[in-house]
């Protein structure tokens, strides 16, 4: 497969150069820089540049107001932003409840909501794992009752829930049903996070972030009309956004952040009186998985392009990719605190939420907080659905076992 970029896709990444560097304002890109914590209104600033050049959902079709880009062009606008110290960008919308509700939404759906996940007006989150739902998500029990006219009443409990502090809006999964086979009772509906008796209570990471929370549903109203398509077949809607979720873990924006932080503490970092980056043992290493990680861009380019031309991703290949990705991202993380060494400890939560000294003055010489960026890391290979768990579809979708 040929990974050169042709004369119409060079020119495509020049412009994204061109708008990044003119558009992405210095103080985010000084947060990214030195790895700084980004709050709402940060991430919000810069989606809604990017939703003003109809960059936000780039990947959409023209029909619901994106630009069709082809995969190359998504790859491309990753890559760039990396390199850029661009923010990573919410998904909630643009990659997951976005294509949801322009492939099985009604018509008043796609007026109420595409619009404002274009210009990221609003923030999505994600409401599928609970307490004892998580690899096994069909076991869900947070239960929506008719109750006889237009409205369904919600209860129950939603855990893991990434920025429902920031939130609008949830998509989320819910029991409708008590068919023997657990996945047909399941409804797929959308809840306004300002509805009374939502509660989001905090849940603290080891890295020391307010990153997810537990939401409780305690008599929740929620519309009929704000179920995605039929009552009970949520679960077709569920997994149909899970394979953009998990094409979407290929974290090349991050990947390729990381590693130009890791060539640039090999080059500066000495290890016995001679730098990092001339210790070939070192070297093969951040080469070893440079190597993987072109790889997994052919990968993700063979993915995207079947997924434009109309067929699904497959459970298999969304999981190589989701399992790949994260296991690279994991990978150079502890290159990266191996390189850093006694700096790699020097991390304080505290500037992470805006408190106590800066970062960079009490952080590693170089600016970065490598213990913190590992130990987020460690998530990675569980949200979305665990490596585990992954590695057993693709063995019986890929090998037939
Ligand atoms: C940072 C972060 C953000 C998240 N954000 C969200 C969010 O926004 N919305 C949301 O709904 N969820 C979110 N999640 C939840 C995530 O999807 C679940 O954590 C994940 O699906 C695993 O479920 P669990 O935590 O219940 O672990 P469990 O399912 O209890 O698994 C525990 C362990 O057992 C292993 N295991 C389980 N079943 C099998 C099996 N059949 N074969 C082999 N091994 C198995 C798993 O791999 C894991 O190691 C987030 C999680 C994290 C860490």
């Amino acid at each position: 497969m040929n990974l050169d970029l042709s004369p119409e896709e060079k020119s495509f990444e020049a412009q994204v150069r061109t708008f990044i560097l003119r558009e992405l304002p210095s103080d985010i890109r000084e947060k990214v820089r030195l790895d700084r914590h980004l709050g709402r209104e940060d991430y919000m600033r810069w989606q809604q540049i990017l939703g003003r050049e109809g960059w936000f959902t780039g990947a959409w079709p023209r029909e619901h107001g994106g630009h069709a880009w082809t995969p190359m062009q998504t790859i491309i606008f990753n890559r760039v932003a990396g390199e850029l110290h661009g923010p990573e960008l919410q998904v909630f919308g643009p990659a997951m409840v976005g294509p949801v509700i322009y492939t099985f939404g009604t018509e008043a759906q796609k007026a109420q909501h595409l619009p404002a996940i274009r210009d990221s007006s609003v923030w999505w989150c994600q409401g599928y794992s609970e307490p004892g739902a998580g690899s096994d998500l069909a076991a869900l029990q947070t239960a929506a009752q008719d109750d006889g006219g237009d409205h369904y009443i919600v209860n129950g409990q939603k855990i893991w829930t990434s920025f429902a502090h920031f939130a609008d809006w949830m998509f989320c999964l819910v029991r409708t049903g008590r068919e023997a086979k657990r996945q047909q009772g399941i409804s797929f509906l959308l809840i306004d996070m300002k509805t009374p008796g939502v509660e989001v209570q905090p849940i603290r990471m080891m890295d020391g972030r307010h990153y997810f929370n537990a939401v409780f549903f305690n008599n929740v109203k929620v519309p009929k009309r704000n179920r995605i398509g039929e009552e009970g077949r949520g679960w077709t809607y569920a997994k149909f956004l899970l394979e953009h979720e998990r094409v979407e873990n290929a974290n090349l924006r991050f990947i390729t952040q990381e590693l130009q932080k890791l060539r640039r503490v090999a080059s500066q970092v000495r290890s016995n009186g001679r730098r990092l980056a001339d210790d070939p043992g070192f070297m093969s290493e951040v080469a070893a998985v440079e190597a993987q990680f072109k790889a997994l861009e052919v990968g993700l380019l063979r993915t995207l392009s079947d997924m434009q031309a109309g067929m699904p991703a497959g459970p298999g290949k969304s999981s190589f990719i989701k399992v790949r990705g994260t296991e690279i991202a994991q990978r150079i993380t502890e290159l990266l605190v191996e390189a850093s060494g006694p700096d790699a400890l020097r991390y304080q939560p505290g500037p992470l939420f805006g408190q106590g000294p800066d970062h960079e003055t009490i952080g590693p010489a170089h600016g970065l907080g490598p213990v913190a960026t590992y130990l987020f890391c460690r998530a990675m290979t569980i949200y979305g659905g665990s490596t585990e768990v992954q590695k057993n579809i693709m063995a019986k979708h890929v090998l037939g076992l």
